[in-house]
């Protein structure tokens, strides 16, 4: 699963917004001189079917627009990428799915990122694929563009599962599509899974992580369910049709997946995220690391030292919006909101931050002292533990870490 980088409400201006703030467009937010990014996301918006969990934008029935969608992302990235001076370890092609693009289409979308980006030579270049939509065809494609990483949404291998989250694939689908991506040179792979289902059980999950380690991935995501807003699973919330699991047996799933992965020699590098030492995915240790970023397609968000956006979420208005994307949720960060963005982001990583990192970071804002305060509470309370090496959310905390992590801020 992609992350969406986390929406800091700091300076905020949203066109879509009845207040009638200006519009911007990514000609705002990238600089006319030379500059430096450590990654770029790419979001094709395209689905086969609408996930009722899921609130990233997608649309379905696209074949019509899959070609000027292609055509519209390489001239973007023909504009901005000759701009990035030296270059970039990561990139991450997202959405929605985009192994639903036609093989061809998606040959010439890598074709366009080789071209126009400057890539490191060990990039990391992950492409999210859907178990359903990858055949050999699809793998090889990938394989060939210079694809070395697939994350690969399982969510479940429950079929009843996947039902009640409208997810449509069949379990039996992910062994394939990992077969023909090995067959294609490609066994850097991350399976994503989520507990926390409506009527699940912990020894569903535990089933489904035994059979997610069966396939030997370098990488898992293993996320509790959220309830995003206006989303068809909220609303069957809403409406008393499902009902939540209890807070204690989604602990209970969260402490055995903590156990498991260890026991199998995983990294929990992330409070989420878990990876074969050395493998952790470098793009998102961009976002939790507040590197900079460039977004391209409709919805990606982006950021440039202290400034975030988010393209229009419209494929139809992002295709309009030429020459350069029409953005929303433009949000520049100032001195104090830097401070907690970091604060915030790194304290999810598992090693947390050094002591030295810390002083620095509340020697730069720490209004009225109510950072160092919260940080002191959250030790009192043992969700955040302090050693030599620095300071850290302790095991116990994560699952506590929310409120203490919005404080920070
Ligand atoms: S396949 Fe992924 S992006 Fe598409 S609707 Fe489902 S969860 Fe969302």
């Amino acid at each position: 699963m992609k992350l969406e980088p986390m929406s800091i409400q700091l300076q905020q201006f949203d066109a879509d917004e009845p207040n009638g703030v200006p519009s911007s467009d990514l000609s705002d937010v990238i600089p006319l001189q030379p500059f430096t990014v450590d990654a770029a996301y790419i979001h094709v918006p395209f689905c086969f079917h609408k996930c009722h969990y899921c609130d990233f934008y997608s649309i379905v029935d696209s074949d019509d627009r899959q070609a000027v969608f292609v055509d519209r992302v390489t001239a973007e990235l023909s504009r901005i990428g000759p701009r990035v001076q030296g270059t970039m370890g990561a990139v991450f092609i997202g959405g929605g799915t985009p192994t639903l693009l036609e093989a061809p289409l998606l040959a010439r979308l890598l074709a366009a990122v080789r071209e126009h980006l400057p890539l490191d030579e060990d990039l990391e270049w992950t492409v999210e694929a859907n178990p359903e939509t990858v055949d050999r065809g699809i793998a090889e494609v990938l394989a060939d563009g210079g694809v070395n990483r697939v994350s690969v949404g399982c969510q479940s291998f429950q079929p009843e599962l996947l039902a009640t989250l409208e997810r449509h694939h069949d379990p039996s689908s992910v062994d394939r599509a990992l077969k023909h991506l090995r067959d294609a040179g490609l066994d850097a792979f991350n399976l994503d899974l989520i507990h926390g289902v409506p009527g699940s059980t912990l020894e569903q999950w535990q089933d489904d992580l035994r059979r997610a380690l069966d396939l030997g991935p370098a990488h898992l995501s293993c996320y509790g369910l959220q309830y995003e807003p206006n989303t068809p699973l909220t609303r069957k919330l809403e409406l008393g049709r499902i009902k939540r699991l209890e807070e204690d047996l989604e602990a209970q799933m969260y402490e055995h997946t903590c156990r498991v992965l260890q026991q199998a020699g995983y990294d929990h590098y992330e409070i989420s995220n878990w990876c074969r030492p050395g493998a952790a995915c470098r793009h998102n240790l961009v976002y939790w690391r507040s590197g900079n970023w460039l977004a391209f397609g409709p919805s990606a968000s982006g950021h440039l030292d202290g400034t975030r956006w988010k393209n229009v979420p419209r494929l139809g208005e992002w295709l309009d919006s030429n020459p350069w994307t029409r953005i929303v949720d433009l949000e520049r960060a100032d001195a104090s909101g830097r401070v907690g963005e970091h604060l915030m982001l790194e304290l999810r990583l598992r090693e947390g931050m050094s002591h030295q990192r810390l002083e620095e970071l509340l020697g730069q804002s720490d209004p009225g002292g109510r950072r160092r305060e919260a940080i002191e509470l959250g030790l009192e309370k043992g969700i955040l533990e302090s050693s030599d090496e620095g300071l850290r959310l302790s095991d116990r905390g994560i699952l506590l870490s929310d409120s203490l992590l919005s404080e920070l801020i």
